[in-house]
């Protein structure tokens, strides 16, 4: 018989795994989100959750909006995308700060950086790399959950004095999930407490394997607060990037993802965008999840008015309906009629599908089960 990880049927229904296992918990199956379920099990879940109902496939949501690959000729490199992950206080937000300052193009832009939920760094070969500014892996899977893949390359940070923590773990085991390669930040060398060797066997318990120990994982000892060691985390991010042979074709109506959404006092609603495919313009109609607006205005990760945002850059987007979520997609259309017709189908299906997910009663789930 067929069997599914309740991980996995969460991604597919698009819930969160943690409901699932609570669902399953309150049927009287204690399993864990790796675990695997039989195929009558997983009905059950589904059917609860309301989604037999109102199964609608991701193509009649999208009203066939253009989801073809781009012809081969079409594509140009693109700078890769990265996310930083690891336990509390290893140092993640104090490597994403120090990979900040490589950047060459700050300077210049009078190094006032926004907080826009991802920045993009120039080196001084000009090549790019985009960094997720949400460090945590709640955000690398809730995107995921919600079908957005936009992380290339994860960088595992670990304190060489404290080691493997839980959410080391459990980045680890996110990581391998989503088929995501990883480079292992061994970071805080500086302390004389520091045992990156101890982290690299420890890491071999948990299937990665870093050079240093026979294996195919980029490994580099750093110091955030000395700001040693990011040149070499650069350089492996770009050789992983040139394996991973990441391109798009630039030059196409734009598609993107949601990083972040907010409602802002001043500005209205404004969600930062990365670009996935095309460039997106000022002046664009397009949908972004449930909304559906015209680019008034783009402002990059340096707060620069700019004109134009292309495959990997995050951007921040006025002129939108309301606030999307964030992992929804955007997609540019052909006229204002179009993007709200896909915007209300959209907001139309959210709505059905909220009021069919209501928590059916103990009493139905168990007749159910029979
Ligand atoms: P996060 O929770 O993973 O974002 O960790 P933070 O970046 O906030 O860092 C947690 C603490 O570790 C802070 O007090 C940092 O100053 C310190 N820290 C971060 N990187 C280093 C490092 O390379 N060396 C040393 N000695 N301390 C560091
Ligand atoms: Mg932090």
């Amino acid at each position: 018989p067929e069997t599914i990880t309740v991980q996995e049927l969460a991604n597919r229904m698009a819930e969160k795994g943690a409901d699932l296992v609570k669902t399953l918990f309150k049927m009287g199956m204690p399993v864990t989100m790796t675990q695997t379920i039989d195929q009558d099990t997983a009905e059950l879940l589904v059917t609860e959750f309301g989604h037999n109902i109102v199964r609608v496939s991701a193509s009649d949501i999208d009203l066939q909006i253009d989801t073809t690959e781009d012809a081969e000729d079409t594509l140009a490199p693109r700078a890769p995308v990265v996310t930083i992950m690891g336990h509390v206080d290893h140092g993640k937000t104090s490597l994403l700060d120090a990979l900040r300052g490589t950047d060459v193009v700050a300077g210049e832009a009078g190094g006032i950086t926004q907080h826009i939920g991802a920045y993009q760094v120039t080196q001084k070969d000009k090549s790019q790399i985009t960094f997720l500014d949400t460090p945590g892996h709640e955000a690398f899977t809730e995107m995921r959950q919600r079908g957005a893949n936009v992380t290339d390359i994860v960088i595992l940070v670990v304190a060489a004095d404290d080691g493997l923590m839980p959410q080391t773990i459990e980045a680890i085991n996110h990581t391998k999930a989503a088929g995501v390669p990883m480079i292992v930040a061994i970071n805080k060398v500086d302390k004389h407490e520091a045992n990156p060797q101890r982290v690299r066997e420890r890491l071999l318990e948990h299937d990665v394997q870093v050079e240093a120990m026979g294996g195919e994982t980029q490994d580099v000892e750093v110091s955030a607060l000395k700001k040693q060691g990011l040149d070499d985390l650069v350089e492996k991010i770009q050789l992983q990037a040139e394996l991973l042979e990441l391109r798009a074709n630039p030059d196409r109506p734009a598609e993107g993802t949601v990083i972040e959404a907010k409602l802002d006092k001043g500005r209205g609603p404004v969600a930062t965008i990365l670009v996935s495919r095309g460039t997106l313009k000022v002046g664009d109609v397009f949908v972004v999840g449930a909304e559906s607006g015209k680019v008034r205005a783009l402002i990059d990760d340096k707060g620069r008015q700019v004109k134009q945002a292309g495959p990997s850059a995050p951007v921040e987007v006025l002129g939108l309906s309301g606030v999307p979520m964030a992992g929804d997609p955007l997609q540019v259309v052909e006229s204002e009629a179009r993007a709200r017709e896909v915007a209300e189908y959209r907001q139309g299906v959210l709505n059905q599908k909220r009021t069919t997910t209501a928590p059916a009663s103990l009493e139905t789930m168990f007749s159910a089960l029979k």
